[in-house]
């Protein structure tokens, strides 16, 4: 009986010996495969359409807190807005992450580059449907995205192909560096549009879509967010990205560590068991 004794405990030594699979495998899964990510996304667009008529309807209305302070009476008469992001909010880029699965690499600048230049991300569920509503109601749709400055013509490319509406007079698809003050922080941003239109409601993946400031600790972003509970499902709606955004950069320690091992490390720290 010694041998199958041995087989066993080797079998065990072999399955804790395996290396870790890849941190986006199961994510890049979830919203690849499962009916359940599609669900969540296409709910909170099809939410998005009666937030949007309650807001248009309601003219001292803004979802920006940029635009907040502005007088009610100011707001009633500017044109209609919606900010929303780009990345993992209304074009999918899971196929990137796929890419990085398949490769065994973490997230890489050319990698990116690459995949950002072919133009052929996917619509997000739901996203140009809403989208082609809000238009059609005559509220214009901001574009405010991270993605590069020289990545704009691939972005409105990308957009194009699916049917998002793009302003024929205006430059709305608002890249960061685009202008000198407009850093990875996208309120800036939120003002500049702030101050010609009404901004009826803010739709994105990372909490940094909403609020300055959200590129900091796990504890501060709950204390960041706490004040706006009524503003969720209302003026601000979230997609699921289980992917990446600064609630993962939250994780880690400063600076963000580069390597994947360190990453995990740090990762398997921040479980609560
Ligand atoms: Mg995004």
């Amino acid at each position: 009986m010694r041998f199958p004794v041995l087989f066993l405990s080797g079998l065990c030594l072999a399955l804790a010996q395996e290396p870790p699979a890849h941190q986006k495998l199961i994510s890049t899964l979830w919203v690849q495969t499962s009916v359940e990510w599609q669900v969540s996304c296409r709910q909170s667009f099809l939410a998005a359409r009666h937030a949007l008529d309650a807001s248009i309807s309601d003219p001292s209305s803004t979802a920006a807190i940029e635009q907040a302070a502005h007088d009610p009476a100011s707001l009633r008469n500017l044109p209609l807005a919606i900010i929303v992001d780009v990345d993992e909010t209304v074009l999918d880029n899971a196929p990137s992450q796929a890419r990085q699965v398949k490769a065994g690499v973490g997230f890489d600048l050319a990698l990116w580059n690459q995949w950002v230049s072919e133009s052929k991300a996917d619509p997000m569920p739901g996203a140009a449907e809403f989208s082609r509503y809000a238009a059609a109601r005559g509220v214009t749709i901001f574009y405010v995205t991270n993605r590069d400055a020289n990545q704009e013509a691939a972005t409105r490319s990308n957009l194009r192909r699916h049917g998002f509406p793009l302003s024929l007079n205006n430059d709305t698809v608002l890249c960061r560096s685009e202008r000198t003050e407009w850093s990875s922080d996208k309120s800036t941003r939120r003002s500049f549009i702030g101050a010609t239109h009404r901004i009826l409601l803010l739709i994105g993946d990372d909490l940094g879509d909403f609020l300055p400031g959200a590129r900091t600790t796990a504890a501060n972003r709950q204390i960041l967010a706490a004040p706006y509970q009524e503003y969720w499902g209302r003026k601000w709606f979230l997609i699921p990205n289980p992917s990446y955004g600064s609630w993962e950069d939250a994780i880690y320690n400063v600076p963000k560590p580069q390597d994947p091992g360190e990453q995990l490390k740090q990762k398997l720290s921040a479980l609560r068991p």
